[in-house]
């Protein structure tokens, strides 16, 4: 069995896990060989609630932030509120998820997105920390910014090009890849998957969302990563668990983790 998964993108806070995320986080993750996870929060009131779960659970970190289908809801004073819980709480690792989705017609208009993902990429300037980025058919302007502020951070469930990728690693910046690059139709990830310098390579769920084949439309967990890791080493003709290995050490590069 696959052993030392970090799984850099996942929302346990999610309803989703209402039922069973204690047994989750204390039994079914470690004995599937998850040894550590990024919650991500998409709002205020879920930053709350992911902090809460960071603080009961050992493996668990937090990303603080607002999330681009988020945009609309923003209250004055939201990331000030943010911005303290970032600075002071130990467990907050990043700034996530942030970032720009210009797929849904009723998300807050594109320049809304643009202001309040910027104001958090100061932010993270501020405070030192990386940010986890969402970027969905948004390639252009998210680029834009990431050259504007030079973060370090990561492109979470990347969808880019190989060409994209390339410009994303050589401003510092790592690829997350998760359960897309199982499915049948996923050439632009799997050629990414292959292309991707390696030390810039972090593995995800974006669990609940975003199971693996044979799970897919399933509620995903951190274990499944196993099956990601799997095709990923397939394609680059490597040992899974040297994949795995290398994405942790990565992953603590990326989150600034010292243990
Ligand atoms: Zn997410």
């Amino acid at each position: 069995m696959l052993q030392n998964i970090f799984d850099t993108h996942s929302h346990y806070d999610d309803e989703a896990f209402d039922e069973d995320r204690e047994e989750l986080l204390t039994k079914v993750l470690p004995e599937g060989g998850v040894v550590r996870v990024v919650d991500c929060a998409v709002d205020l009131l879920t930053s709350v609630k992911v902090l809460d779960i960071a603080h009961e659970y050992d493996m668990v970190y937090a990303a603080l932030g607002y999330h681009p289908e988020q945009a609309a809801d923003e209250r004055k004073g939201d990331l000030d509120v943010i911005a303290e819980l970032l600075e002071k709480e130990e467990k907050a690792v990043a700034v996530g998820e942030i970032g720009l989705d210009y797929h849904w017609e009723d998300n807050a208009p594109r320049e809304t997105q643009v202001d309040l993902f910027s104001r958090q990429l100061a932010l993270s300037k501020d405070l030192g920390l990386p940010v986890i980025i969402h970027d969905r058919d948004a390639h252009g302007d998210t680029m834009e910014c990431l050259q504007k502020y030079r973060p370090s951070g990561v492109l979470h469930c990347f969808s880019g090009s190989v060409e994209m990728m390339r410009e994303a690693t050589k401003l510092g910046i790592y690829i997350g890849l998760g359960g897309v690059v199982t499915f049948k139709n996923a050439r632009k990830a799997v050629e990414v998957a292959a292309e991707v310098p390696l030390e810039y390579l972090v593995l995800e769920t974006d669990a609940p969302y975003m199971a693996p084949t044979p799970f897919r439309g399933k509620r995903n967990n951190s274990t499944y990563i196993a099956y990601v890791a799997e095709k990923i080493a397939e394609v680059r003709g490597m040992e899974p668990q040297k994949l795995i290995d290398i994405c942790n050490e990565n992953g603590k590069r990326l989150f600034q983790m010292t243990d």
